[in-house]
C-alpha cells in the first residue's frame, strides 16, 4: 500500500482576528488580539478588551499606553502602582520583548509621548517627554 499523501491546505490567517500564541504568565492572546487570565480556568469574556496583545497587536497596545500615560498622572490597584512614566516605559518595555520588530516600528510611528508624573508641584504633575529616541532606535 502506497503512503497516502495528505494534504494540509494552509488557510489565510487574518492576524488581527486570531490569537497569535503570545503568553505572559497565566494571560494569553485570544482570538480578536487581546489577552485574557488563562488561570482560573473560567475561559474568557468576549466582551473584554482591556487588553489589547503586545504580539499581534503590538501598535495598538502602545497606542493605548500612550493614551493612557498622557492622562494619568499617578494609578494604583491590586498593590501595584505608578505614574504615567511607569504606564509608558512598562508597555514599552512588554512591546519590545513581545514582538521587536512591530514595536520598534510602532514607536517611530507614534512619536513622542507626554507621559504625566504626579510630583509636589502645584498642578500635582509634570510632563515627562518619552520615546523621543526613536529616530535612534530606529537606525
Ligand atoms: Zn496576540
Amino acid at each position: 500500500m502506497p503512503e497516502e499523501t495528505v494534504l494540509i491546505r494552509t488557510l489565510p490567517v487574518e492576524r488581527a482576528n486570531s490569537a497569535c500564541g503570545y503568553t505572559q504568565g497565566d494571560w494569553e492572546c485570544r482570538e480578536g488580539g487581546y489577552l485574557w487570565y488563562a488561570g482560573d480556568g473560567e475561559g474568557y469574556d468576549p466582551e473584554d478588551t482591556s487588553e489589547i496583545c503586545p504580539c499581534c497587536r503590538t501598535k495598538d497596545f502602545l497606542e493605548a499606553a500612550k493614551d493612557e500615560a498622557e492622562a494619568c498622572s499617578s494609578y494604583s490597584n491590586c498593590g501595584d502602582s505608578g505614574t504615567g512614566v511607569d504606564i509608558w516605559a512598562s508597555a514599552e518595555k512588554v512591546a519590545l520583548r513581545a514582538n521587536p520588530v512591530a514595536a520598534a516600528q510602532a514607536l517611530q510611528e507614534l512619536g513622542v509621548v507626554a507621559a504625566l508624573e504626579s510630583d509636589d508641584s502645584p498642578d500635582g504633575y509634570s510632563v515627562v517627554l518619552c520615546n523621543t529616541q526613536t529616530e535612534a532606535i530606529a537606525v
